[in-house]
């Protein structure tokens, strides 16, 4: 459908949005989730909440979707050691998502796609995705909204999970006007494991996926083992980031999407 209507629903008229239901003979709403967190010194706090947004934007725009982002806040209690995080309870965001879903179903959207983009929500989000299910007769389908496409021994390598190298290159790809990276000039690592915990980061392992769930089931508060809020270690640290591979895998996820939806509008 060619691009002739708002892409965000709060956009739309009510005349506009009518007719948009009328004109498109199988809609879909992308519902977006984030979070308002710390992310280190100098990432904007909608870091994730922007990245869903921006992903969901470029792929609504390719494929006449609507864009509709309930809450700005997700689930953050883990970063509640740092000034400006916000922490719905899992209860509220679960209600918000199962009512916007319910919401949109009641107008006759029946495919609705919520991409979450912070780590926090992702059991709510399946879960809320799986009682709305139950309540409206839409197909809803959930995930990421970014994949960096980092392995696994990356991943144990660099815990590079939150405001480091990745989320630096997105966020200076995507909105760099929000990124202050002179609060980060000359940048250490600030996150430190106890010996044991250390002892099981080594990316040449064969039992990489044990290693790594017993590092992030260690993570519980994020300021009681990194006082600048980055989860990263050496080798990935924001001032590491690489601004024109982000752009490559924002693309590569937006082009996933777009082919995902235009699957899912052939099926009835
Ligand atoms: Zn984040």
């Amino acid at each position: 459908m060619a691009k002739e209507f708002p892409v965000m629903l709060q956009d739309f008229t009510q005349g506009a949005f009518e007719d948009y239901l009328r004109q498109e003979p199988s809609p879909v709403a992308i519902v977006t989730v984030g979070s308002v967190e710390q992310h280190g010194p100098h990432l904007p706090l909608g870091m994730d909440m922007f990245a869903a947004l921006e992903v969901a934007k470029e792929v609504a725009k390719r494929t006449g979707s609507v864009v509709v982002h309930p809450c700005w806040a997700g689930y953050s209690p883990h970063h509640m050691g740092f000034a400006g995080t916000i922490s719905f309870q899992a209860e509220t965001l679960k209600s918000i998502l199962i009512d916007t879903v319910v919401s949109l179903a009641t107008h006759g959207i029946k495919k609705i796609l919520i991409l979450n983009g912070h780590g926090g929500n992702a059991e709510i989000v399946s879960y809320a995705a799986r009682l709305a299910k139950r309540e409206t007769d839409a197909a809803i389908l959930t995930s990421n909204a970014w994949s960096s496409g980092t392995t696994m021994a990356e991943t144990i390598q660099y815990v590079d999970r939150h405001a480091g190298a990745k989320e630096t290159a997105l966020a200076r790809a995507l909105f760099d006007d929000l990124v202050q990276m002179e609060r980060v000039e000359g940048f250490e690592p600030t996150a430190s494991f106890p010996d044991a915990v250390e002892a099981l980061r080594d990316p040449n392992a064969d039992d990489l996926d044990l290693r790594t769930q017993l590092v992030m089931a260690y993570i519980r508060d994020t300021h009681t083992f990194t006082s600048s809020g980055v989860y990263s270690f050496a080798g990935a640290t924001p001032n590491d980031a690489d601004v024109e591979q982000a752009k490559e895998d924002f693309e590569t996820s937006v082009a996933r999407f777009v082919r995902l939806i235009g699957y899912w509008k052939a099926i009835d």
